[in-house]
Formats: structure tokens, C-alpha cells, sequence
């Protein structure tokens, strides 16, 4: 009696036997119907012929299952079930979260309203097979016969055609047509204006000395496995690199993973992929997409009509059965790292799935994460470097400008607001860049020291004087804005410190016929509003741009030579060990903004510590300087990548709550053995957030391996811990702590 092993979406850390005498192996990767407790659910079938974990007497029968779908590609339920295991994390939960909604319940493949046109594979399946499918035959010929089938013939099909159509999307064997497939989520929009970056790239696609180097060397051992760090500094053409090996991946026939940190990004480097390979079609995959597009995407990257996938994180997951090369650009960005849910890190998977199908990965950054450098280093990961802009341009010169010396009025020092000034008279442009929205972080009472603080979170309101409110940047909370201190009644309130809207203020009053845009995510709201904001910069209808880290990487506006940071002292202050890191490298980036088409640009950091050695690092751009200094601090303290952690997190209504549940895990870990240090459970460094306390526990060990061994044992022992009134998880390899 065959039985079948099946994910299923609860939260249980196991696979549930059935038995399936109609079941093959070929139905490896299709979803079931089985039966769960009382309910009917959906299963993805992971196993065929395994042994079950119970007495055979008690497996229950499997019901249908649904080839409506291919199934799953084999090596991407090896990925799934590898991120299941190292972030322990329920398989069923896993597996679902990687499907496209329609595929997750039992719901029939989302009708196309766009016209369809056939795929290769449909072309193959016309071909080949469907001898016996008379009607899909007849369909798939009507659309060869006519090249597509356009929307008012789609709305002209009968019931049964409509269902077959369903099935032939699914299949991958048609596939939508979407001018869509540059339709993007929805705060921004590549419109004309990303021609403009598109072709001011490089119309010749000679590499310099270096990207050569660095192309050929990836491209001679294209066949195996090798985990390529690609470190070069901002304006080095890394992207020039990753299209020339994209290039030679596809000639063999091959797909491209291509994962990309940020939604808004996305359409400015699709479209430039785009114009490179215009041959290949390229679908893009995000959690922000409307499910009928994430379905049709879905399907051309697993029936391999789509040759290339552009996508954030959760592309990572993309059904592609003929991978040849996967790209991680901007590998260090935090947005890699889930920080919910399933807490996995695109990035190390990418490395893993790379790994398992022998193809190569390119890691991309000007500021690689230690991790990865110390792997370089290590020899584990090959290093390429790019030292040199791939233009004539020199990097920008920076300079620290001390606060305290000269004084600031209005977030601005005088000598800041003199070098604005002398751009904006060259007719050049200027970004003064500050990583806060609002108009000031909080609203002081001068007599009893009261600091607007949100009732809900551990943090203070801010100020947002355009709409008279106060915001919670944290939970959303907003009130209005208070006529009087909440203690003691003083009516005489300020606004302490600076953010966007201030500091825009303040350019007003200094430079009364600047022309100035703000850019933060207040005023980029709206689904054109920043594919707009951006087209007027490039025709230079503006003269100074204030704005936040959406404004810090990723665009180049020609005209911009001088950059104005300030505010960034803030991260020195953290307590957490890595606020250096994402420091060093938001610095380098905004700083990379400046001069990338004309003359060599400036940089103006103000600070009270100007000299701070991360800002030495920043004006010498000597990244290796800085990071092998902070490798050796790691080091000194084993701290990762020198070990390897794990958080639990526990949260609930009240604090006593949340550390209780912690101090009976601790108590689990008697009798565990191996290597590995449990610190005491501590608040979180935000330790009210949505009116829930939260707490954690660190684990951390000098080996990997070790902590997994631990973890789980651990996690066994704690299903029997009580969680009353409380909500935890856990975080493998944490970005913060
Ligand atoms: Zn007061
Ligand atoms: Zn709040």
C-alpha cells in the first residue's frame, strides 16, 4: 500500500502520512486533498512511497489530486524543506507561503481578463501531447491560428472553454500578456522616465579592464557551483558585470534568478534588463503584486517561459526547474532578511539553492555584510573587486562638517547652507539627505521634561506639522497636535531635533528661490507620485531634493553633485553591534549619489564627531579598512560571524508575562548538551511595541552545526512549556538583537 508523505498549511513541525494507492512518484510537488481532523484541506504532496511515522491502521486515505498545476519543481521542495529545517519553521507553512494565492486554496487558476498567447511549452504540448484532449487541442490551435486570444474573445468563451483556459495558464502552456509586466506595486511606476536612465547607461557594452576580469573569471567556471562576492564601489558597473554573465547563462539555454532588495527599485533595473535581453521574456515577483499577475508570472517562471526572474525577496522561492545563475544585488540589505513569519534570509538561501543545483551566485555590494566578507576572507566565497568608478569620474570627495563648532540653525550649519547655495548657482543639484520623516522626532515640554510618548510603544510621537498631527512611525497611532503638555499642563511646547519637513523649512527661509522637492514616504504616497517626482528631477525642474534612504541608492540623476548628510550621528548611539555596519554602508551609498555623470561630486557629512572612525572610513571610501576593523572586533568578542545566533522572541500584555515564558525556556535546556551559551532572558531594545511587551532570550554558539543540534532538541522540549497569554518564535541568525 503506497502511502504519501503532505505538507499542509498548520503550524506543525511535521509531515502527515496518508495512504494513496493512486498516487506516483511523478505526483511529487502536486497538491492533494486530504482529510484534517474534521476538515477537508489542501496538501502538497511531498513523498511517495515512504514508510509512515504511524500504525499503518490509522493513516487515512488521500483524496484527488489536482494536476491542474504542474508540480512543484523536486530541487525547490529540497529548498523548501532546507528552510523549513534551518529556520524552524513549520514545513506546511513553508511550503504554502511559497505558493501563489490560487494555488494555496482550493481555487480554480485565476481566468486571464488580459488577451493570452502561447508559450513554447504550449507550442511543444500542441505538438506532442493532447492526442487524447480534443478540446484543449482545439483552444491551443485557435490561439496559434490567431497569434492571441484577445480579451473580447476571452469574455466570448463558454464556461468549460473558460475552465481550459484556467488549466492551459496553469500548465504555463499560455500565458497573459501583460504590458503589465512593468506594471508595478504601487508607489511607483517606470514610465518614460526610466528610458531616460535605460539609455544613458552604456551604449557600448565594452567592459573596462576590471569588469572584464571580473566577468571572465565568473563566466570560465559557469558550469559549477561557486559563491561569487562581487564587491565593487558605487558607480563601478556591477550591473554591466551580472548582464554580460546573465548573457552567456541564457545562451546555454538557462534561467536567471536576478533578487533585488527593494520594490522601488525594481522597475528602473527591470527595464534596463529588459532592453538588454529583449529576446527573453522576464517576469518580476514580489509580495506586493495583485494575484492574478503573481499567477501568471509564477507560471511562465515554472514552465520556464520566463527566462528571467527580477524579483525581492520572496522570489527566492521562484518554481524555476532550469536555473543557471542567481544574482544577489545589494546583498547587504537588511530587506533580504524576513523579519516576520518565516524569518529567512533570501540571501543565504540564494547561496544554498545555488549550491544544491552546482550553478554559480553572484553576491553584489560596495559594502558587502561581514558575513560574506569574512567568508571571502575565509576563502568559502571567491572575491571579485571593482576599486575604480567605471567612469572617468572620480569618486566624491567627502567632508565632515562638526556641528558643534559652528552651530547649526534650523538643522542646517552656515557652511552647509553656503556650498547649497554655490550648486544651485552652477545650476547643478543638490540631495540633503536625513533619515527621518516628519517634521520634528518629538514635542518637549520645557518645564517637566514630558516627550510626547505614543501610549502604545516604547517610543515618542513626531511631529507632522503639514497635517497638525502627531505620528507613531512604529504602531501608526496619530493624534492631534497637543495645545499643552499631557503632565503638567504647560502650554508652552517645542519641537526638539529635525526631520525632513524642518529641515525643508529651513531651506525655504536660507534659500527662498531654490526650487525644493521633498522625498519621503509622506509625499511619495500615491501610485504615480514618485515615478512623477523622479521625471521632474531628471528634467531638472528642481533644485534641491530632501528626502530619506528612498532617496539613498539605486537612482542617478545627472545633475546631482552635491550631497548634504545630515543627522547621521543617531546609529552611533545604538546599542546594537551591528549599527555600524548598516551605517557605514547607507553613508556610502547616499555619498555614491553624488557626481555620477558630470564633475566630481562633493559629500558634506555633519556631525558632532567628526572624527569618528566610521566617518574616516566613509571619506577615505577605505571599506576594507572598516570592515576588517570591525571583523577583528567581532572576533575579539565572538560575536557573529564568528559565532552564531539564535533569538526567541516572546511578547505579551504584560512583561512579567513574556519573561516568565522565557525563564521556563532556559529551564528547558537542562540536559541538553552541546556547546552553546543561553543568556539571560532581557526586554527587547523596543520593548513596548503595539501596546505588547516583548522580551528575549539569546542563544549563541561557536558553531553552527551545535546550535542547530540544540535548537532542536530545544524546540521539542518547549511545545510542552505553557505559553499562556503569550506569543513567541524564534529568529535563526537575527539582524538584530
Ligand atoms: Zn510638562
Ligand atoms: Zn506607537
Amino acid at each position: 500500500m503506497p502511502y504519501v508523505k503532505v505538507a499542509i498549511d498548520v503550524p506543525v513541525a511535521t509531515l502527515f502520512d496518508y495512504c494513496a494507492p493512486h498516487v506516483t512518484a511523478a505526483d511529487i510537488g502536486c497538491r492533494v486533498r486530504v482529510p484534517f481532523g474534521r476538515k477537508r484541506l489542501l496538501g502538497v504532496i511531498m513523498e511517495v512511497g515512504a514508510t509512515p511515522s504511524l500504525d499503518p491502521a490509522k493513516v487515512r486515505p488521500a483524496g484527488d489530486v489536482l494536476r491542474d498545476a504542474p508540480p512543484l519543481p523536486l530541487a525547490l521542495l529540497e529548498l523548501l524543506s532546507f528552510c523549513s529545517a534551518y529556520y524552524h519553521h513549520p514545513i506546511g507553512e513553508v511550503v504554502h507561503a511559497s505558493l501563489p494565492g490560487w494555488l494555496r486554496i482550493e481555487r480554480k487558476a485565476p481566468a486571464s481578463s488580459r488577451p493570452v498567447t502561447l508559450t513554447s511549452d504550449g507550442d511543444v504540448a500542441l505538438d506532442q501531447a493532447l492526442h487524447r484532449a480534443p478540446a484543449m487541442r482545439s483552444l491551443l490551435t485557435r490561439v496559434r491560428t490567431f497569434g492571441l486570444l484577445s480579451e473580447q474573445r476571452i469574455r466570448e468563451l463558454r464556461p468549460a472553454e473558460r475552465r481550459l483556459l484556467r488549466q492551459a495558464i496553469g500548465h504555463g502552456w499560455l500565458t497573459p500578456l501583460d504590458a503589465g509586466t512593468v506594471q508595478a506595486p504601487s508607489t511607483v511606476l517606470p514610465s518614460a522616465d526610466c528610458t531616460s536612465s535605460a539609455t544613458a547607461e552604456k551604449p557600448d557594452r565594452r567592459l573596462n579592464a576590471e569588469q572584464q576580469r571580473a566577468m571572465q573569471a565568473i563566466v570560465a567556471d559557469a558550469s559549477t557551483f561557486h559563491c561569487w562576492l562581487l564587491h565593487g564601489v558605487t558607480g563601478s558597473g556591477k550591473t554591466e558585470v551580472y548582464l554580460e554573465v546573465m548573457h552567456r547563462v541564457l545562451d546555454n539555454g538557462k534561467q536567471v534568478l536576478f533578487l533585488v532588495p527593494e520594490i522601488g527599485l525594481t522597475p528602473q533595473l527591470e527595464q534596463r534588463i529588459r532592453a538588454r535581453f529583449p529576446k527573453h521574456a522576464l517576469v518580476t515577483m514580489h509580495s506586493n503584486m495583485a494575484s492574478g499577475q503573481r499567477a501568471s508570472h509564477w507560471a511562465q517562471a515554472h514552465s520556464g517561459a520566463a527566462r528571467i526572474v527580477v524579483g525581492a525577496r520572496s522570489a527566492i522561492f521562484a518554481p524555476m526547474g532550469n536555473l543557471g545563475l542567481i544574482v544577489v544585488d545589494e546583498e547587504h540589505d537588511s530587506s533580504f532578511k524576513q523579519m516576520d513569519g518565516i524569518r529567512y534570509s533570501a540571501r543565504d538561501l540564494a547561496v544554498w539553492r545555488a549550491r544544491q543545483l552546482n550553478v554559480p551566485v553572484i553576491l553584489g555590494s560596495a559594502t558587502p555584510s561581514l558575513e560574506s566578507y569574512q567568508a571571502a576572507l575565509a576563502g568559502r566565497y571567491r572575491k571579485l573587486a571593482l576599486p575604480q568608478r567605471a567612469t572617468s569620474i572620480p569618486l566624491p570627495d567627502v567632508r565632515m562638517i562638526g556641528v558643534n563648532r559652528e552651530g547649526s540653525r534650523g538643522g542646517l550649519g552656515p557652511s552647509v547652507i553656503d556650498a547649497i547655495r554655490q550648486r544651485i548657482e552652477r545650476s547643478e543639484q543638490v540631495l540633503v539627505f536625513i533619515n527621518r520623516r516628519g517634521y520634528a522626532p518629538v514635542l518637549i515640554c520645557g518645564d517637566c521634561g514630558w516627550c510626547s510618548p505614543c501610549h502604545r510603544c516604547s517610543a515618542r510621537l513626531v511631529l507632522h506639522k503639514n497635517r497638525q498631527r502627531m505620528a507613531c512611525h512604529h504602531c501608526g497611532h496619530e493624534e492631534i497636535v497637543p495645545v499643552a503638555c499631557g503632565e503638567c499642563g504647560n502650554a508652552d511646547l517645542h519641537p526638539l531635533g529635525y526631520g525632513t519637513q524642518r529641515v525643508e523649512a529651513t531651506l525655504r527661509t536660507a534659500l527662498p528661490a531654490a526650487r525644493i522637492m521633498r522625498v519621503d514616504r509622506d509625499t511619495t504616497r500615491g501610485r504615480n507620485t514618485w515615478a512623477e517626482m523622479r521625471a521632474s528631477i531628471t528634467r531638472h525642474d528642481v533644485d534641491i531634493l530632501v528626502g530619506t534612504q528612498l532617496l539613498s541608492k539605486g537612482h542617478d540623476f545627472p545633475n546631482l553633485s552635491l550631497v548634504c548628510v545630515l543627522n547621521a550621528d543617531q546609529s552611533l548611539y545604538s546599542t546594537d553591534f551591528r549599527a555600524a555596519e548598516p551605517l557605514f554602508a547607507q553613508l556610502t551609498q547616499v555619498a555614491g549619489r553624488a557626481g555620477r555623470a558630470q564633475g566630481r561630486g562633493a559629500v558634506l557629512i555633519q556631525s558632532e564627531f567628526p572624527m569618528h572612525p566610521l566617518y574616516r572610513a566613509v571619506q577615505a571610501h577605505d571599506y576594507d579598512g572598516f570592515a576588517q576593523a570591525l571583523l577583528e572586533e567581532r572576533r575579539q568578542t565572538d560575536l557573529p560571524p564568528f559565532s552564531h545566533h539564535a533569538v526567541l522572541r516572546a511578547e505579551a500584555l504584560q512583561m512579567e508575562h513574556a519573561l516568565a515564558f522565557l525563564h521556563q525556556c532556559v529551564h528547558a535546556t537542562k540536559g541538553i548538551t552541546g556547546d552553546v551559551i543561553v543568556f539571560d532572558p532581557i526586554a527587547a531594545p523596543m520593548q513596548r511595541l503595539k501596546g505588547r511587551e516583548r522580551a528575549q532570550l539569546l542563544v549563541q554558539s561557536k558553531s553552527r552545526p551545535l546550535l542547530h543540534a540544540f535548537l532542536d532538541q530545544w524546540l521539542k522540549k518547549l511545545t510542552d512549556v505553557r505559553a499562556n497569554r503569550v506569543r513567541w518564535s524564534l529568529d535563526v541568525d537575527p539582524l538584530a538583537i
